[in-house]
């Protein structure tokens, strides 16, 4: 169109963004002539019911079917005869094929050759040699075909855009001090909204007033429902449980966490398998030689051999018809949809079909440790003063130096500052060493928190520290010291758990079978790093790492050879995540990273996540595979009946539509519920 300056068509979504200079309505009619159905949609909403589409062909199709049907009883039944038969089919191939012949119309005019065309040429092709069954049971097949592709295909659509519909229309703000009903899409950022009892959360935010249960299982998959207290956030589409919340809106809805999650997963589906490619090439020669090899039998042997027309003609027109690349151009894109939608439902994005067949090809996952296999959560279990210090003290001022960090042994630091009411004064200057720990200044004094290699490698006197140190880490604890200039002051010791579901969800890795190396990557101390390792049975632990040193670490991984998956929680994981075959993000639903560096996000915290996406992610290189053979086949099949002269104009168009019906509901398999193998023993 003119004034069109750019086009995405995202299949999988089945959204279609223009840019440019154009009118919708102009960009919507087109669409209706190409034999679409198109309505606007915007950035945040509820997703049209795109079953409208397919309102006007099913009756239709029906009478299509019906008209045939009759039809083809004109032997039996006295009142049909010749002339009414004849009309009959007319009905049937007219009602059958508006839509087709339609967009074959303006498929044509913009010289372009697709199943339609086809499928319309096949039909017309077939009255002009008089055999009007066939014609109407070619296109039948079809719309029948089409109708039922659609309808399921829709089912995986709006299995991720119902999500979408978790949100509520409206929600109750007070402003100025009256509490009004808004459309959520008009909440700022800022606005207090109040969240009933059995009421959705409507735009992401923070608790200032209430307590309550809120099931986040829209979010994170988590079907147990999470405890929330003030300053708690929340998320828009969680479900509040017994009691009134009062929130304050932190994005506006556009931006909302589970908005972002449908728009990735939405766009991941625009993007298709590696597969298809290759397809989509084959398809690009298949179509066009066929259909020349489909015209030259139709013509040749009656203008060269003087053949009689209709048989040659007919035989012209099964080739036709099995030049269809139908099957084979869904069979990857329907399974990597599925699959995608079904991620999508327990909080997951996968960035697309390429991202899932490495994941099913994975022999290596890595972890990281804090946040990661462990809750995260530290607490500071002692406090040692190395001189005559009060443990309050050096809380007090430890808490200055952290006091802008967001590392979890930070919050533990201030956390723990305020459990023992001391009152800390943030230091000024602050700056970070990431994967070793802070620094801030005042006065010209350089305060320091942080493992004692870092303090070591500032060149602070350590004393007896590192003795201290070692019996505390050999307990499995992460310990760091506070300097003071050049002058060690006291030691922290914290300690973090494991997750619950950690050990059995390494097991379950294990016992997926292909996945021969589980590893740690840590930046903590090796003593407290070896005793998880002991616990989670892995293979190997690299520890006191620094960021870079675990890109290293992924990168030596993969040359030697192995298919690397990176497990890992927070900004700081990024790079590593990025450097393997597979980056596995989690907890980023509670984290500032934003939504998309990884090639899959984890909205949670649940562990056991990992070794269902890996089942995910073969089953669905699995049903490709199937899916590509089973539409090749097929077709090999049909053009061996035709060789040996046992195919029907009715039965290629048959085992075209059954093939795609086939690949499709194959691929729609993948939007049920993925389970682990089960594990036997304890645990
Ligand atoms: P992990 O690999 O477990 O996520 P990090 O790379 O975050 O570990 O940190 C590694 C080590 O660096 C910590 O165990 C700690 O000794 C030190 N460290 C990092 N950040 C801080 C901080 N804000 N305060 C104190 N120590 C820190
Ligand atoms: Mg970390």
């Amino acid at each position: 169109m003119d004034g069109v300056a750019r086009v995405h068509l995202n299949y999988g979504a089945a959204k279609l963004h223009v840019w440019g200079q154009v009118s919708p309505d102009d960009v919507i009619r087109r669409a209706h002539q190409a034999g679409y159905h198109a309505v606007r949609v915007t950035a945040f909403g509820r997703p049209p019911r795109s079953s409208s589409a397919l309102a006007l062909r099913l009756p239709l199709t029906l009478f299509c079917g019906l008209f045939l049907l009759m039809a083809a009883t004109a032997d039996v039944v006295p009142w049909i005869d010749l002339r009414m038969q004849q009309l009959l089919l007319i009905a049937s191939i007219v009602s059958g094929g508006v839509f087709p012949f339609r967009s074959a119309f303006f498929a044509i005019m913009r010289r372009s050759l697709d199943v339609k065309v086809l499928m319309s040429v096949a039909t017309l092709g077939a009255v002009v040699i008089g055999e009007w069954l066939e014609g109407a049971t070619v296109i039948l097949l079809f719309s029948l075909g089409e109708l039922l592709e659609a309808r399921s295909l829709e089912r995986a659509r709006n299995s991720v855009s119902k999500l979408l519909s978790l949100i509520p229309d409206q929600c109750a703000v007070s402003r100025d001090g009256e509490e009004r009903l808004l459309p959520t899409a008009d909440v700022v950022v800022g606005d207090v909204c109040v969240v009933h009892p059995g009421q959705r959360i409507p735009v992401d935010g923070t608790i200032v007033e209430g307590e309550s249960f809120v099931n986040e299982s829209s979010i994170t998959g988590e079907a147990v429902p999470v405890e929330k207290r003030p300053g708690d956030p929340l998320f828009a589409g969680a479900l509040n449980g017994e009691s009134v919340l009062t929130m304050q809106a932190d994005r506006p809805a556009s931006e909302s966490t589970l908005v972002r999650l449908v728009g990735l997963v939405e766009e991941a589906q625009g993007k298709t398998a590696p597969l298809a490619p290759f397809v989509a090439r084959f398809a690009r020669i298949y179509t066009p030689v066929v259909t020349v090899m489909a015209l030259g039998v139709a013509a040749l042997p009656p203008l060269v051999l003087g053949e009689p027309f209709p048989p040659w003609i007919y035989r012209g027109l099964m080739l036709l018809v099995l030049s269809s690349p139908c099957a084979l151009v869904i069979a990857a894109p329907v399974a990597t949809l599925s699959a995608l939608a079904n991620a999508a439902r327990t909080g997951v994005v996968i960035k697309g079909g390429e991202q899932l067949e490495a994941l099913a090809d994975v022999d290596t996952v890595l972890f990281e440790k804090t946040g990661t296999l462990t809750k995260g959560r530290l607490e500071v279990t002692e406090i040692l003063p190395l001189d005559d210090s009060t443990p309050e003290r050096i809380l007090a001022v430890a808490g200055g130096v952290e006091w802008e960090s967001k590392h979890p042994i930070a919050r533990a630091i201030v956390a723990a500052a305020e459990a023992a009411e001391v009152d800390v004064d943030p230091i000024g200057g602050f700056e970070a060493r990431p994967g070793l720990g802070v620094l801030a200044k005042r006065d010209g004094v350089v305060y320091r928190v942080g493992s004692l290699r870092y303090l070591m490698g500032e060149r602070v006197e350590l004393a007896k520290a590192p003795v201290l140190a070692h019996e505390l880490e050999a307990e499995g604890k992460t310990v760091v010291g506070l300097a003071e200039g050049l002058r060690i002051v006291g030691l922290f010791a914290l300690s973090d758990s494991l997750k619950e579901e950690s050990v059995r969800a390494i097991r379950r890795l294990r016992q997926l079978g292909q996945i021969q190396y589980v590893a740690m990557l840590t930046g903590d101390n090796r003593r407290a790093a070896s005793r998880l390792t002991e616990r989670l049975a892995l293979d190997e632990m690299r520890a006191e790492l620094l960021p870079e040193g675990k890109v290293k670490a992924v990168e030596t991984w993969r040359q030697e050879g192995r298919r690397v998956a990176m497990v890992g929680d927070g900004v700081k994981a990024r790079p590593a995540l990025a450097k393997a075959h597979v980056g596995v993000a989690m907890g980023v639903a509670n984290s500032d990273a934003s939504l998309d560096s990884a090639d899959i996000e984890i909205m949670g915290d649940d562990l056991s996540r990992v070794p269902l996406l890996v089942v995910l992610a073969r089953r669905t290189v699995r049903v490709i595979r199937q899916n590509v053979a089973c539409s090749i086949g097929i077709k090999v099949l049909a053009l061996i009946l035709l060789l040996s002269g046992d195919l029907t104009l009715w039965m290629a168009i048959a085992s075209d539509v059954g093939a795609t019906l086939l690949v499709t509901y194959n691929g729609l398999r993948l939007l049920g519920r993925v389970r682990a193998p089960s594990t036997r023993g304890a645990g």
